[in-house]
């Protein structure tokens, strides 16, 4: 049987707020239903945040509009109207508008929130939800169901369990692990600027979004030193427009999509970009430009400049395409083959990285400020890093080979959902036991349609499901919030709807 009345949700960030948010919102839809049980692991001290949204600077600028964060999948304002009832008006002297973009630990706050509400209404329509502040090690399968491990010694039997474990600590420089001045992750930003002196010359590894974090929280602590920002392409992300306006995708483009995904074939990699050259038409766009746009190399302060004038002046209307692609992203990744998703990652994947990451204008405005007194600098040809008696040597190639001395080091070069290489008890174990399978792509292999994780013969688990990053090789886009909710609303509603029938058939 494959419905379920006790439910474990394996973590308790952002992804396992919204499914509990829809979960109780489903069960609220059935009055007179029996109880059901949900039991958060969760090792942090309160459920809402995660990694994300965690306590720290403001200077962590959530990189998507106000209007568009929410921890519901179906209704994109349900922050804003949460910053409105609670009287927040105002960052940073500005008035706050569904275009602005506010601090993550203030989502953060939202999320703490949204789920002691999730609680209150929980407990009115007979779900019981309770935090066990521990880590899940194991999952053990039993004739209906999974028993729990955890680090607090206990072990407990559910009928559902659901993998909400979120990122996946970086790989990346295992050799300077250990070393006090080397941050294996920027965040807390706060800590960054705890234990780095102020005039201390520091190499961030990375150019996207976590090397921005840290670089503004740097800046914003009066950091006096050098920075020193470095990867192999030396891209920064590009800057989120100010005059965008969201657009969604034509209907007929969506039906489309969802018919073809019914019909369970795959659709060639030339065809889908046939039919979204002709969505790109209608908004403008000539495919063609931003394909130019992302092969070219330009001199890092020039592009921010150049970004900084172009997001100011117009609407750019790919971002906007971008955020509508969101409502489909999944369904456009599942319908590749295998060997289209290698043609994929090889080409396109790159460019949608270089394109679709943005960040908010006034990061941008910081950073180039940077730039132009000297303070930062910007540059591809990573090559290596290497520990010295006190400080760290940073290689860069390219046709200006240059050497850094770094006091200290920031590994910015973002998590990891490889399954296949995570030290996560709770991972080796499913993968050791065959009970799960790593996806060549992130994350498990799972059935998309249930979110079921699929066992090593090839058997779906309905019963055990993934979202956010452990979901990315099966949904492609798990690293945004409206995606993350959208797909946790799916999966609670469908849990719901098998629970219904599983009571009713009691
Ligand atoms: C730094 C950063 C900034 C981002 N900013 C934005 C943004 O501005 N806008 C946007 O749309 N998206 C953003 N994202 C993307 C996306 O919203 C996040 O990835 C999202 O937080 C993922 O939430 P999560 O709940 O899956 O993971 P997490 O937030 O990582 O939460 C997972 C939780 O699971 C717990 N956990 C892990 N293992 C276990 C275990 N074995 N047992 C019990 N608990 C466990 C952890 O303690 C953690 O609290 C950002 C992502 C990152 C990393």
């Amino acid at each position: 049987m494959e419905t379920a009345r006790r439910v474990a949700v394996v973590g308790g960030g952002s992804v396992a707020t919204s499914y509990l948010f829809h979960f109780v919102e489903a069960w609220e839809a059935r009055p007179g239903a029996p109880s059901a049980e949900v039991v958060v692991y969760e090792p942090r001290e309160s459920v809402g945040r995660g990694g994300a949204y965690d306590v720290d600077l403001d200077s962590n600028l959530l990189n998507v509009t106000a209007g568009s964060m929410s921890v519901a999948g179906d209704d994109r304002q349900h922050f804003f109207r949460w910053l409105k009832q609670n009287g927040i008006t105002e960052f940073r002297g500005e008035p706050i508008t569904m275009d602005g973009f506010l601090p993550r630990p203030l989502f953060g706050q939202y999320l703490e929130e949204a789920y002691r509400d999730v609680l209150q209404r929980a407990e009115r329509c007979g779900v019981a939800i309770e935090h066990r502040r521990a880590a899940a090690l194991e999952l053990e399968r039993l004739a209906s169901g999974f028993g729990v491990r955890a680090s607090d010694g206990s072990r407990e039997s559910y009928d559902r369990v659901v993998l909400a474990i979120g990122n996946l600590d970086s790989i990346a420089f295992p050799q300077l692990k250990g070393d006090p001045r080397y941050f294996d992750t920027p965040y807390p930003v706060r800590s960054l600027c705890n234990a780095i002196p102020s005039d201390a010359t520091v190499g961030i590894l990375g150019t996207s979004l976590s090397a921005i974090d840290a670089i503004a929280a740097l800046a914003a602590n009066g950091h006096r030193g050098l920075i020193v920002c470095v990867s192999r392409n030396g891209r920064l992300p590009c800057v989120r427009g100010t005059m965008n306006a969201p657009t969604p995708l034509r209907v007929g483009f969506k039906q489309w999509l969802t018919a073809m995904v019914e019909t369970g074939q795959r659709v060639p990699l030339k065809v889908l970009i046939d039919r979204i050259q002709e969505e790109l038409a209608t908004y403008s766009i000539q495919a063609a430009d931003l394909l130019q746009l992302a092969e070219v190399n330009p001199d890092p302060l020039r592009f921010l400049e150049d970004e900084l004038r172009e997001s100011s002046s117009a609407p750019r209307n790919w971002q906007s395409f971008g955020n509508a692609l969101n409502d489909v992203v999944d369904q456009l990744w599942h319908l590749l083959s295998p060997e289209d998703r290698q043609t994929f990652d090889r080409t396109i994947r790159p460019i949608w990285m270089a394109r679709r990451v943005t960040f908010p204008i006034a990061n941008a405005r910081t950073l180039a400020r940077m730039m132009q007194n000297g303070q930062l600098r910007v540059r591809g040809g990573f090559h290596d890093v290497e520990k010295a008696a006190s400080t760290f040597t940073v290689r860069c190639e390219g046709v200006r080979p240059e050497t850094f001395s770094c006091d200290a080091i920031v590994n910015a070069t973002s998590f990891s959902c490889d399954a296949a290489r995570s030290s996560v008890p709770l991972l080796q174990a499913l993968l050791r036991e065959g009970s799960a399978v790593a996806d060549p792509h992130g994350g498990l292999q799972l059935d998309f349609a249930s979110g079921g994780v699929v066992t090593a013969d090839g058997t779906i688990q309905r019963d055990l499901t993934a979202l956010g990053s452990m979901a990315a090789g099966t949904y492609f886009w798990t690293n945004s919030m409206d995606v993350n909710a959208r797909l946790a609303m799916v999966q609670a509603r469908q849990h719901v709807h098998a629970m219904r029938h599983d009571l009713s058939t009691v």
